[in-house]
């Protein structure tokens, strides 16, 4: 397993390969220890926070590859780290990974489950004069760490097998206190690569675990622990991000070095990163913890259940993901291309709706009192099969306060004295005037309308350039709008080293009370999508409810994506 074979190769074909391909197809024809074996993968969070738009990267990547190869993908809990893990973190992770559509089937696993084999797997190197209890302290070691033309030392590296397996189990039973001792593998004191020199590979920590509870006061560092996890689930290619690639030497020596049933192999990829957030747990957990954020979901934060909340669809996540593509360089994504990916779905697959955000009377003076006709308008003009539904017009509506000026400015093409425009799929109407309280507010517009242009068309051919959206007085439901914003005001709220809480944005979010909606929203729940007329792509709330309707805006119409 050279590094050679970990280094990127080009591909002209990102859609459907990319050099994680490359490497599993070069493995698969040289036979090797992937011989005759299924491509098995695995997504192994640490439950300790929700996913982010990140982690969705990585478990497109994992389930994906199994996928492309008819192979397997496992989803693994990697709990070895005592602190922080948490039943909720476990049940949520889980919901939003088959929300986006993966299964991992039966294969479900704890890290945790492995601590006997990950034990015995010490001892195993301990025997075999590979690694030894270490009593230096954790400031003692970063002394003795040495730099790259000094060694590192330890005083306790040649101690005998036999000590040091009696240490290891004292270590084990609790003899020890926290901190006094480690073990470390025996590899390389002045390796030019300081994961090998010497690495610690198992610690005391007197912590309650949520699984194994007080059964075990030692547990092993991530580097050890990960290629047995691996290793033991028959994994044959385990995908990482970037920042393990330092680590892959270590991984490789465990996988060595230790009796394994498996040989799998480390390939990592880079990390994404999305400009206007911040993309780790311990971030986004300090978002919610000081209340910066109404919680994990919230709309604005970058977590697929927050994603979800706002109005994200799975597909157009996963096809994110797969169009940012698999690069071994890191770099930020624009949070732009995110939105550009859901409209392109939600173009296709949402409703159109009509919503005023901020209503004021529009009366059709010479319309019937008492009257009320039926329209039939498309649900989706790019989709025949989403059908029709009927809005009804009657003589009051309402109408978008900025669609009608008294005087109105140059190129105003909407309402305003002597002006025609068009109802959206109703009628043709001039506007006649205005009523105004004695702030000067207007509280009504008034218009005539001309009954021979029913669905907005004119017989005569005449121009008529403003198109507005209405919603029927006599028929509407009230609503409420979140608009949302980006949480921070600069692209980069982790620059300089600075505190990305200074750098929020004020005005992430902005509540819309009284709008006025359709009725036929009603009829609808949570996650319903809508794209709104003139208005933008919005999806109800979670806790929307018929009597109190709430809709998220997911994204607004215009894409400013350059591509
Ligand atoms: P965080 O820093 O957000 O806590 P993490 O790497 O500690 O991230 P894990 O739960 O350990 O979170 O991650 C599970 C998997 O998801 C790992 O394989 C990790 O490499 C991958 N992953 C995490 N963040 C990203 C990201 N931004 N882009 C791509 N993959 C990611
Ligand atoms: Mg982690």
């Amino acid at each position: 397993m050279s590094d050679e074979r970990n280094t990127p190769v080009e591909n002209s074909d990102e859609h459907t390969s990319n050099f994680i391909h490359t490497f599993i197809d070069r493995d698969i024809a040289e036979g090797g220890d992937y011989c005759g074996k299924t491509v098995h993968t695995r997504f192994p969070p640490e439950p300790n926070g929700y996913l982010h738009i990140g982690h969705a990267k990585a478990i497109c990547i994992n389930f994906s590859t199994a996928e492309k190869y008819h192979g397997v993908c496992n989803l693994r809990m990697d709990d070895t780290n005592p602190t922080k893990e948490d039943v909720e973190y476990v049940d949520a992770i889980k919901e939003d990974i088959r929300w986006l559509g993966f299964d991992w089937e039966d294969r479900f696993y704890y890290a945790s489950d492995y601590f006997d084999v990950m034990y015995r797997a010490a001892v195993e190197l301990i025997e075999k004069g590979l690694a030894y209890v270490c009593e230096l302290t954790a400031d003692q070691m970063r002394l003795y760490r040495g730099d790259l033309s000094t060694p590192a030392r330890s005083p306790y590296r040649d101690r005998p097998v036999k000590e040091s397996l009696s240490l290891f189990e004292q270590m084990k039973n609790g003899e020890i206190p926290d901190g006094a001792m480690t073990l470390r593998a025996r590899i390389d004191l002045s390796s030019g690569n300081f994961n090998m020199r010497d690495p610690v590979i198992y610690r005391i920590n007197r912590l309650r675990h949520h699984r194994t509870a007080d059964r075990w006061c030692i547990y092993p560092m991530y580097d050890f622990a990960h290629p047995i996890e691996d290793a033991v689930e028959g994994i044959t290619h385990s995908l990482c991000t970037l920042e393990f690639e330092a680590h892959r030497p270590l991984y490789d020596w465990v996988i060595e070095n230790v009796t394994l049933p498996a040989r799998p192999r480390q390939i990592e990829f880079a990390r994404l990163g999305i400009d206007h957030t911040v993309m780790s747990k311990r971030k986004l957990r300090t978002l919610v913890e000081r209340g910066v954020v109404a919680g994990w979901d919230d709309p604005r934060m970058p977590t697929l259940c927050g994603l979800r909340r706002r109005g994200y669809t799975p597909r157009s996540i996963r096809n994110f993901c797969e169009r940012i593509g698999v690069s071994k360089v890191n770099s930020t994504v624009e949070y732009g291309f995110l939105e550009h990916c859901l409209r392109e779905d939600l173009n296709m697959t949402a409703r159109r709706l009509m919503v005023v955000l901020d209503p004021v009377k529009l009366v059709i003076t010479n319309y019937p009192e008492g009257m009320t006709e039926t329209f039939s308008v498309e649900n989706n003009p790019n989709d025949e099969s989403m059908g029709t539904r009927e809005i009804t017009f009657s003589r009051e509506c309402y109408i978008e306060r900025g669609d009608f000026m008294e005087e109105p400015i140059k190129k105003y093409q909407r309402l305003y004295p002597g002006n025609e425009v068009r109802l959206k799929s109703a009628y043709i109407v001039r506007c006649t005037g205005c009523k105004k309280d004695d702030d000067g507010n207007v509280t009504e517009v008034y218009a005539t309308y001309d009954p021979d242009t029913r669905g907005g068309n004119t017989p005569d051919g005449r121009k008529v350039r403003g198109t507005i959206h209405w919603v029927d007085a006599a028929c509407c439901t009230p609503v409420t709008v979140n608009l949302y914003d980006d949480l921070f005001a600069v692209a980069d709220p982790e620059a300089d080293d600075g505190d990305f809480l200074d750098r929020l944005n004020p005005d992430s979010l902005q509540v819309l009370e009284g709008c006025v909606a359709e009725r036929a929203i009603t009829a609808f729940s949570a996650p319903a999508h809508f794209q709104l007329m003139r208005t933008g792509y919005f999806a109800l709330d979670r806790d929307s409810t018929p009597d109190h309707i709430i809709l998220n805006r997911s994204v607004s119409l215009k894409d400013g994506f350059k591509k």
